[in-house]
């Protein structure tokens, strides 16, 4: 199947499979989409899916490092010619925009523990070696990256175990900037959710919802980190209420972040992440540009890592809106 006409499924299906969730909101729950025992709607969503190279087109490149590196030979052009015919028929198709919602990456980008995330080696340059190739050596958990259910469990799934269903998803975003200008420990709660699906109808089956506290625009900042005196970090998260409330109430397959932890900086426990990556869910954080997207509408592409046996990894996320 063509991308476009992939593209065109993804939103019908997503439509009809949003329609069949708000009617079903008062019957059973379908099957979680982590559990292996998928409801016949997601089933027919995903093998709408399943034919087309969607995933393929849109995680190209997924891991260029080439915005955070000087590279010698500047003289490709871009966009190309084929990508703005192909942005054109994305937009017939009733795709308006694509948002990346991934952070370059370097090695000034703040991480959770303070060191730098990555470091590299050229191995060759294009002036005197006739191309250009780096070694690098990277923290699974820096930049723009995903959280595997094997981080905080003993036997979950590995990166590479995640289904690439659950990697395609509607984007619920929770705005909760108000409250994180004024409180730098905010969470998100269980109210939060409520007041999220009494304006936008009930979170959508196999949803990623998205904490958007508006803290990516401190990525160049010491703010992004809010470390104290101590060495305790202050920035959003989500409670453990809410994801109990996700797990037990909803069906959803991940949850995202625009901070450095799915918990909140201050966390000692990681509540959140103990409570939500083991029951075979995946969370990304520092995700960035939330702001450019709906509350509601917006399909997600996780480009994750497929390295075996990885606990996550730098991930290009990419919305269609
Ligand atoms: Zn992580």
């Amino acid at each position: 199947m063509c991308v476009e006409g992939c593209m065109a499924l993804v939103r019908s299906r997503l439509q009809s499979e949003s329609t069949l969730e708000n009617e079903n909101t008062a019957g059973n729950e379908p099957a979680s989409p982590t559990s292996g025992d998928k409801s016949s709607t997601r089933r027919n969503f995903l093998q709408g899916l399943a034919g087309g190279g969607l995933s393929a087109a849109m995680l190209m490149g997924a891991f260029s490092s080439r915005p955070a590196l000087a590279m010698d030979h500047e003289s490709v052009e871009h966009p190309h010619p084929d990508d703005r015919r192909n942005r054109k028929r994305l937009l017939r198709r009733g795709i308006k925009r694509i948002v990346d919602l991934t952070h370059s990456f370097d090695g000034n980008f703040p991480t959770f523990g303070g060191k730098s995330g990555i470091s590299s080696k050229k191995l060759a340059s294009f002036s005197k070696d006739g191309y250009n190739v780096y070694e690098h050596k990277i923290f699974e958990h820096a930049g723009t990256h995903i959280d595997a259910p094997l981080h905080f469990s003993q036997d979950g799934a590995s990166v590479d175990e995640i289904e690439v269903e659950q990697l395609v998803a509607p984007l619920v975003r929770l705005d909760i900037r108000s409250r994180a200008a004024d409180d730098s420990d905010t969470q998100v709660t269980v109210d939060d959710l409520r007041k999220w699906e009494k304006k936008h109808g009930r979170i959508p089956y196999g949803a990623c919802v998205a904490m958007y506290s508006g803290w990516d625009s401190f990525v160049g900042s010491r703010k992004f980190r809010n470390a104290d005196k101590k060495g305790v970090m202050h920035f959003p998260g989500f409670h453990v209420d809410a994801v109990n409330f996700l797990l037990k109430s909803r069906k959803v397959s991940g949850i995202a972040v625009d901070t450095l932890s799915l918990d909140y900086g201050r966390s000692q426990d990681f509540a959140v992440h103990y409570a939500w990556l083991p029951k075979g869910k995946w969370g990304l954080e520092c995700v960035a540009n939330l702001s450019s997207l709906p509350a509601k509408g917006a399909v997600l592409v996780v480009g994750a890592p497929k390295w075996r046996g990885g606990t996550g990894g730098l991930t290009r996320v990419i919305a269609l809106v």
